[in-house]
């Protein structure tokens, strides 16, 4: 599949107020209006190009808003101060009381506690699935169920949803599919393949210099206007805005991304093809021996690459600890959760960004204890990386241990 996002993210164009070739950043938190009738109607929602107060829109936050929907070829986007504000927006402007969610199983450790720990205080309960079965999720889902989510590419398991296949089940049941696209983006265009709404932390790959938290929702007019509601939209009212200086930035560093998720694919791919020829454990999407590679084969934008995520289990906690402080020692990556840098970043997420997921369900969802996510970097030469990389798995015999396994 070839998609159009990425070009049309190329296409846009805006100039700055003095004929800057970057649009000018909105510098206010609120607007004059030279009549009192102007603003009024712009309270009601009913102006165009009126501006209000910045927690509601400003004009740094509209261009990134339509970057970020021409990214996912959505008809508009909101911009959030970060992901989990994207996310937790999303789930509150579609679920009442008394409602519940069918989630993938396997889902970034923050949104897994959101629904796990927080919702159930709201009387909005969740029921967390294997969302590579369409029979169980379709089995889940009950009267009351508001919306299907699941990430596009897992945190930090790396499955591969079928959006295609989820998407249908969706509209059967006359429901949302919600779709976080952090792992992916231009890799894997959700809404080209069925998705209602795709969100992003655009923390990771988007914003790609590791400096800030934001995050996005891409999705139809109507929806992204219902967030900004003055009278009840979730994202107005519960007020994760982001600034417009961050906005700005951002929309700076997504002009590259393109370029960045082909090399970071580019590098992930030799890493995971060679690590795997030499016995370790290695989950890639891009190799034939991930379980969701077909699927991902035939939803995925080939020109960027099956994505910069790999992960390797090595035995235990306290190999992975050894490697990941020795990698960091010989300078090849950061011993850092959070990914899409233009270093390699390295945690172990049973004991990081998944710790939020209690031990027994780490363990079925087959979270071990030995598992290390890579975000892989922008290494000119992957090569010598890989050498490097291997040179610290040898002298911790990882190498050595992972034959005798297999
Ligand atoms: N979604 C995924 C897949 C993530 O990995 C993360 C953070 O790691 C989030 C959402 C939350 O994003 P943020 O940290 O920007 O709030």
């Amino acid at each position: 599949m070839k998609s159009k996002a990425a070009q049309s993210v190329q296409d846009l164009h805006y100039f700055g107020e003095f004929g800057g070739v970057n649009p000018s950043i909105s510098d206010s938190s609120t607007y004059t209006f030279l009549s009192a009738k102007t603003m009024f109607d712009t309270f009601e929602g009913n102006t165009e190009g009126c501006y209000l107060y910045s927690r509601h829109s400003s004009p740094s936050n509209l261009y990134l808003g339509e970057a970020m929907a021409a990214l996912e070829n959505t008809e508009s986007a909101n911009v959030y101060a970060s992901g989990m504000g994207a996310i937790s927006a999303v789930v509150m402007q579609l679920c009442n009381a008394n409602e519940h969610i069918v989630s993938s199983r396997t889902i970034y450790g923050g949104t897994y506690a959101l629904f796990k720990n927080f919702l159930p205080k709201l009387n909005i309960e969740t029921s967390f699935v294997d969302i590579t079965k369409l029979s169980v999720v379709e089995a889940a889902i009950t009267e009351n169920t508001k919306l299907i989510y699941c990430e596009a590419v897992s945190n930090p398991l790396l499955e591969v949803a079928d959006i295609e296949a989820l998407a249908i089940l969706a509209k059967k049941h006359n429901i949302p599919l919600v779709v976080d696209n952090t792992f992916s983006p231009s890799n894997i265009s959700p809404a080209e393949l069925g998705a209602d709404i795709v969100i992003h932390s655009l923390t990771k790959f988007i914003n790609g210099t590791s400096d800030c938290v934001a995050g996005a929702v891409c999705a139809s007019t109507d929806f992204c206007l219902s967030l900004k509601d003055v009278n009840d939209g979730a994202g107005m009212l519960f007020g994760s805005t982001l600034d417009s200086l961050r906005a700005a930035s951002i929309l700076k560093n997504m002009r590259t991304l393109h370029i960045r998720m082909k090399k970071h694919s580019d590098n992930a791919y030799y890493l995971a093809q060679h690590f795997e020829k030499d016995g370790l454990k290695v989950v890639y999407p891009g190799l034939p021996s991930h379980p969701g590679h077909e699927t991902l084969k035939k939803q995925m934008n080939e020109e960027f690459g099956f994505g910069g995520l790999l992960t390797i289990d090595v035995g235990s906690l306290e190999k992975a600890n050894s490697l990941m402080e020795l990698l960091q020692k010989e300078n090849l990556g950061y011993l850092a959760v959070s990914l899409g840098f233009y270093k390699t970043l390295f945690s172990a997420p049973g004991t990081s960004t998944s710790s939020e997921i209690p031990l027994e369900e780490q363990e079925t969802m087959g979270l071990s204890t030995g598992l290390i996510r890579f975000s892989i970097g922008l290494d000119h030469d992957i090569t010598d990386t890989y050498k490097r990389m291997k040179s610290c798995m040898q002298k911790l015999n990882i190498l050595d241990k992972q034959k005798e396994l297999a």
